[in-house]
């Protein structure tokens, strides 16, 4: 069944490289479905089950149903939809940041250019080695690499310093996916970029409220809305076609960010016929200096709501969750929207080979809540029945718009990124794993292959489950 875009008309027409947030509409959305009728929350979750897109409108009913009974609706179906297009994998990656010296002056950010207490730290080649090393010895396989937004990070900066990680192999660890988190940049140097051999490029608008955006971004490069909201366009235009949007909630009203994510979603299946690869919605963090002006905090109940709303409005985008969260939180919503989360997560500037307890908040950019290592969130993740996956394949085999394929191509997740998942987690049990998680693993694994109705297929995936437990790495689908 082909993915069903929602081709929606709005007052600001879509076009390339030129924005298309009107806030009058986004607000008008939200008031003209204030106390939605249960018929209608129902009429809307019901479509999302359908595997069809939500319109904003009816993102904006399912943003103003308030009824606890309707709220538990939203995340039972989120869960339903989640584990019809995901099944139960979960993807995980690792943080590293190259380097903290930062133009930019945003109100809510650790690195911010006048926080003098901030320790200015760029990593050189050994230092990216050495991190690499203790990443890979834990077991990691797809690395996001964050930057500050100075001219010293420019293009040739930043695809010198993804082939020095794509570079380090250490026993049989190596880095098989490095994401990007840096400054938008202009249609050639994202080439130069892409050049590099990079998965995904995010940059987080971080609000969609201009208002708020000039007052939180008062000088820097990153003062001009427009040229981040049309980032991703121009690496598209590059040929980038991985690309990751996100809201740091806390800035402004939560509804309102929601409907500019999906927004900026609807924009890019407008113009380039494919949504982004991931949505992230980072909530507020106390970082260096700062403390967190309440006054549009996201609280518990608002948050996991959201998270199950943009599950079911966009179904076939990856939904991330990162260490800012608790481990309570992130177990709650693993269930109903994530696909993506970090573990083993150490933000501070060469965090991975300082072995600190505590967090140095003048030397990384905020607070996290989720310390647990790796290890931890593996056995947790297997304990509670997912599967922890490490998989490149798609990225590896050109099969570009996976999520399409998996939403789309019948078959596709039980042909290609369940078996993928679990030759990733026994490459883990074999290369990283003690003895007890090992055993959960592969029972976990034997749970799983019962599931494979084809014989063929499945002597096919065990075989290459044999040849791992023989020595051999990266095998995939
Ligand atoms: S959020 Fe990014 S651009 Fe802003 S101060 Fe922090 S590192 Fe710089």
């Amino acid at each position: 069944m082909a993915i069903v875009y929602n081709p929606q008309k709005y007052k600001i027409e879509d076009k390339p490289m030129q924005a298309f947030i009107d806030e009058d509409e986004i607000w008008q959305l939200l008031h003209a479905n204030e106390d939605p009728t249960i018929e209608r929350v129902r009429e809307v979750i019901a479509k999302a089950l359908n595997k069809e897109r939500l319109s904003l409108e009816e993102t904006a009913v399912l943003i103003n149903a308030n009824d606890p009974a309707l709220i538990e609706e939203i995340k039972a179906a989120a869960k339903e939809l989640k584990e019809r297009v995901y099944g139960k994998r979960i993807v995980l990656f690792a943080p590293l940041y190259i380097g903290n010296l930062c133009i930019n002056d945003c109100t809510y950010c650790g690195f911010r250019t006048s926080n003098k207490k901030q320790k200015r730290t760029t990593l050189t080649k050994d230092d990216v080695v050495d991190q690499v090393k203790a990443l890979e010895d834990t077991g990691h396989k797809r690395l996001i690499l964050v930057y500050g937004e100075h001219p010293r990070y420019d293009a040739n900066f930043i695809a010198e310093s993804v082939k020095m990680v794509y570079g380090v192999k250490h026993k049989n660890g190596e880095i098989r996916r490095v994401n990007i988190n840096a400054a938008p940049l202009d249609v050639e140097d994202y080439k130069i970029v892409k050049e590099a051999g990079i998965g995904t490029y995010q940059i987080f608008q971080e609000t969609y409220h201009k208002e708020t955006y000039e007052k939180v971004h008062q000088s820097g490069t990153k003062k001009h809305y427009d040229w981040r909201l049309t980032g991703l366009d121009r690496a598209q235009e590059a040929g980038i076609d991985d690309v990751g949007i996100g809201a740091l909630l806390g800035l402004y009203d939560w509804r309102f960010e929601v409907m500019g994510l999906l927004r900026h979603v609807n924009h890019f299946e407008a113009v380039y016929n494919v949504g982004p690869h991931t949505i992230s919605f980072p909530r507020l963090q106390s970082a260096s200096g700062l403390n967190i002006d309440p006054k549009y905090q996201v609280s518990d109940e608002d948050f996991t709501k959201l998270v199950a709303i943009l599950r079911l409005a966009v179904p076939y985008t990856g939904l991330i969750l990162t260490a800012r969260e608790p481990g309570d939180i992130r177990d709650e919503i693993l269930e109903y929207g994530i696909s993506q989360i970090d573990g083993g997560t150490n933000i501070e500037m060469k965090g991975y080979t300082s072995h600190k307890e505590e967090q140095d908040l003048d030397h990384e950019q905020f607070q996290i809540s989720d310390n647990r290592s790796l290890s931890e969130v593996m056995s947790e993740l297997v304990g509670n029945g997912f599967i922890p996956s490490f998989c490149t394949a798609c990225y590896r085999r050109n099969r570009t718009g996976e999520h399409f394929m998996e939403f789309s191509v019948p078959g596709f997740i039980k042909r290609f990124c369940q078996p993928n998942a679990l030759l990733t987690l026994a490459e883990y049990l074999e290369d990283y794993a003690d003895e007890t998680a090992k055993e959960k693993g592969y029972a976990l694994i034997k749970d799983e292959l019962g599931n494979y109705e084809d014989p063929k297929f499945k002597d096919k995936l065990i075989e290459r489950l044999e040849k791992i437990k023989q020595g051999e790495r990266d095998l995939y689908f």
